[in-house]
């Protein structure tokens, strides 16, 4: 027994050490790779919140099933990032959500009666009655136009993506400097394809800064100046706005009311009630399933007393 006991462990054992572990860094779920040193990164504080308030409920989502009690007390809001493979060198790999496994959430969501309303500021009933569900991207990102854009229609489903202003037709060179592969950013006449399609876009600022580490008269900029700019480059008005890196306080909010939209979005986990500010849209994070430290130790755990 205690040699079959054994065997099972190490061959377990084998499995995962094959595998690269990927640990999951602390601020992974940021559009970016924040430094450590982030002042303000609402990821840090984020990071706990989901097992303490929501027990049993996953801090990210990569399944519906464990999301089923918590989707029918607000609406939800589902941040995206990446999708399809993932190259080579990719240091925050969760971010990328492949096509298989973005394909299958869209489908799960379908099934059981999720739909996509248009965009807009927290639901006016309690709960989540009519199956509301948002779908986000951020970063504008050129393999969200290549792999997202055929799901997304096979289901019916309508998604808001954030961009840069100053960016569009670019690449993540926030990221990069940070020691991130290099992606390209969608160019103008995708993004036109993507308004096309019936998706929004909405403002994400003009180059990706932590807007609490700039005066108030530069954040205000990227906060204004960006919308202005979106709005006169696509014919669309430009309604909403989400914080890069989650990165806000009451100072960054209230230039994002004064410049005219009509909601901003965070990083905080949960779902949206009407309780929810409009400047505070909450969100859960999309990746994809990888092994932690403390994930293998319960592994192997399970597996010795099976
Ligand atoms: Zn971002």
């Amino acid at each position: 027994m205690i040699q079959i006991l054994g065997q099972v462990v190490l061959k377990e054992s084998r499995r995962w050490l094959h595998k690269p572990l990927l640990l999951t860094p602390r601020v992974d779920s940021t559009c970016g790779i924040a430094p450590a040193s982030a002042a303000v990164n609402a990821f840090n504080e984020e990071a706990n919140l989901p097992s303490r308030m929501n027990a049993g409920v996953p801090s990210y989502f990569t399944s519906l099933k464990p999301f089923t009690g918590l989707f029918a007390t607000g609406v939800p809001s589902l941040m995206y990032h990446k999708l399809g493979r993932r190259p080579w060198g990719v240091r925050l790999k969760g971010l990328y959500v492949s096509r298989p496994l973005f394909e299958r959430q869209l489908s799960q969501l379908h099934a059981t009666g999720f739909t996509t309303p248009t965009y807009g500021p927290p639901p006016l009933l309690e709960g989540n009655p009519d199956k509301s569900i948002a779908l986000t991207f951020d970063d504008g990102f050129a393999n969200v136009f290549q792999h997202g854009l055929e799901p997304l229609a096979q289901h019916g489903f309508c998604a808001v993506i954030f961009l840069m202003a100053d960016l569009i037709g670019g690449c993540n060179g926030w990221e990069m400097q940070e020691g991130e592969a290099r992606q390209p950013l969608m160019d103008e006449i995708q993004v036109k394809e993507w308004l096309a399609a019936g998706h929004e876009i909405g403002s994400h600022t003009l180059t990706h800064p932590f807007l609490t580490r700039l005066s108030l008269k530069k954040a205000g900029e990227e906060i204004s100046a960006s919308k202005k700019k979106l709005e006169d480059c696509f014919g669309r008005s430009v309604r909403h706005f989400c914080y890069p890196y989650g990165d806000w306080n009451p100072a960054v909010r209230d230039l994002v009311v004064a410049a005219g939209y009509e909601t901003a979005c965070t990083t905080e986990f949960g779902v949206n009630t009407k309780a929810t500010p409009p400047f505070e849209l909450k969100r859960i994070l999309v990746r994809y399933q990888s092994i932690s430290f403390k994930a293998l130790k319960e592994r192997l755990a399970r597996t010795r007393f099976r």
